[in-house]
Parts: structure tokens; C-alpha cells; sequence
């Protein structure tokens, strides 16, 4: 049995995560979505919300499991019997902080490895950021987050952000 964790944030979840997730599904027996609690991260969504969006999205996928933990990822791996934590490329960005917590991950356990996925063309320039951008500039995101998802995130984001104070 080979399973694999891919944590994040997910606040909220896009296209591009699931992408990354339906594409481990591919390779790994059970893929754990892991929506990660950092209390030096201000988020826009609760944990249970995140949660819900995840489910949601990987409802028909029958390996994959969406859980919430606020503690270290290698700790939920090791409690799943995991081997492989995954993450997204995107840039140049993405690649100094992924090898760094890939280099801080290694150094506490070295059997848990670091799987890196390259997004697919269409996703390249999608983030969490990006798709609250658009909503406060009142573009529709139906492109660019997992179907039915859309008007969720969108009432949600509307009704939190303020043009003085941010989130
Ligand atoms: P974090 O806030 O922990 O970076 P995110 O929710 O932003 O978490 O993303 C989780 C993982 O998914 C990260 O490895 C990130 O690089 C990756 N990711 C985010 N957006 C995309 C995307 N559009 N395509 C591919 N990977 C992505």
C-alpha cells in the first residue's frame, strides 16, 4: 500500500490543487488531503469550511480522504503510515519554499520523501490569492475552482472582505 499526504492550505481550494490531487490518485493506493492549521496564517475560510470545499471537490474519487490536523505534516504521515508528502511547482517562488521544507522535513525524518508535481498548462498561474482577487473585482471564478464550488467561495469572500480592512 503506498499512501501519500498532500497538505496545504486550501483557503480556497482551486483547480489546480485538484488537479495535483487527481493526479496522485493516479500513482498512490490513498491519497490524505491534509488542510494544514498554521497559527501564523491569517485565513480567509474556517478549517471546517476548507474541509467541506475539499470534499466537495473529491467526492467521486474513492482514495482520496480529506482530513484537518494542526499538527506537524511528518507527524499526521507517520500516524497514516504514510511514505510521501506532495507538493505543487508552479515557479521560481514556489521552488524556495518547497525545497526548504523539503530540506526541514528530511533533516526530522528520513523515511517520509517530498513528491514535487509540476501543474498542468491552465493551472500555472492559479493561486488561493489569485481567485480572492478576482472575486473583489467581481470576475467570476466558475474557470478556475472545482465545479459547484464557485458560488460558495465567491458568497463568502464577498461577504468577509472590506475595501479598508482586508480579510
Ligand atoms: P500553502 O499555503 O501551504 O502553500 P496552498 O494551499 O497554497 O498551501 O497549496 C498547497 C500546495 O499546492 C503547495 O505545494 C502549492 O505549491 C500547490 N499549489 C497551489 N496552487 C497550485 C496550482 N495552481 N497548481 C499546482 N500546485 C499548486
Amino acid at each position: 500500500m503506498k499512501i501519500a499526504v498532500y497538505p496545504g492550505s486550501f483557503d480556497p481550494v482551486s483547480n489546480g490543487h485538484l488537479d495535483i490531487i487527481k493526479r496522485s490518485a493516479n500513482v498512490f493506493d490513498t491519497v490524505y488531503v491534509l488542510v494544514s492549521v498554521n497559527p501564523n496564517k491569517k485565513y480567509c475560510f474556517t478549517i471546517e469550511e476548507r474541509v467541506y470545499m475539499l470534499k466537495e471537490a473529491t467526492k467521486n474519487i474513492n482514495n482520496v480522504i480529506v482530513e484537518a490536523s494542526d499538527n506537524l505534516v511528518l507527524d499526521f504521515a507517520k500516524e497514516k503510515s504514510a511514505s510521501v508528502i506532495i507538493r505543487g511547482l508552479r515557479n521560481f517562488i514556489d521552488y524556495q519554499n518547497e525545497i526548504t521544507l523539503f530540506q526541514f522535513n528530511r533533516s526530522i525524518d528520513k523515511n517520509i520523501d517530498t513528491f514535487i508535481l509540476f501543474p498542468s498548462a491552465n493551472n500555472l498561474f492559479l493561486s488561493s490569492s489569485s481567485i480572492k482577487e478576482l472575486i473583489m473585482f467581481g470576475n467570476d471564478i466558475k474557470d478556475y475552482v472545482p465545479e459547484g464550488l464557485s458560488e460558495y467561495i465567491t458568497e463568502r469572500i464577498k461577504e468577509r472582505f472590506n475595501k479598508n480592512t482586508g480579510f
